[in-house]
């Protein structure tokens, strides 16, 4: 039955076996999102979306349960690690998961085709590192607005740039 549902949207029949065959009953294994079962409408509208944003980025954010543990596993190196080095790749994963993040509520929303790439995204990230670190994501990626100030998401109306 979700097979006859992704047809209707045009999508590949191996993806459609594979998100319903998901190991985790309720947990798309593609797009990540949790749902209700084949009929659920929300589900498949938001996994027509991630598939073809996809397609055209490239790219696929990391889900929900991915890359919160890579936020966490960030901010454990950049707490704990000596080393400046450790700390920045500290920093670039809990980036990372904030892009992700603030691509999903892009593709969710439909702006997903202005968003900025990682690295301008990473020119944006707010000042909530260590100060050494900061300047070294500084340097290597510029300094710029366009981040909401609450949760370092993209959205068009909060970048000047745009
Ligand atoms: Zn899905």
């Amino acid at each position: 039955m979700g097979l006859v549902a992704l047809d209707g949207f045009g999508l590949d029949h191996e993806m459609g076996i594979r998100a319903m065959d998901s190991g985790q009953p309720n947990t798309c294994e593609i797009c990540g999102m949790l749902h209700a079962g084949d009929a659920d409408h929300k589900h498949l509208a938001y996994h027509h979306k991630f598939l073809a944003s996809g397609l055209r980025l490239g790219y696929y954010p990391e889900p929900y349960e991915g890359r919160e543990e890579r936020r966490k596993r960030g901010n454990r190196l950049i707490n704990e690690s000596a080393a400046l080095n450790d700390q920045v790749f500290g920093a670039l994963q809990v980036v990372r998961a904030f892009f992700d993040r603030s691509l999903d509520a892009a593709i969710d929303n439909e702006y997903w085709s202005e968003h900025p790439s990682f690295e301008e995204f990473a020119g944006m990230i707010g000042d909530d590192f260590p100060a050494e670190v900061l300047a070294v994501i500084r340097r290597r990626f510029g300094c710029k607005a366009g981040l909401l100030d609450d949760g370092n998401y993209w959205k068009p109306t909060a970048d000047p740039n745009r």
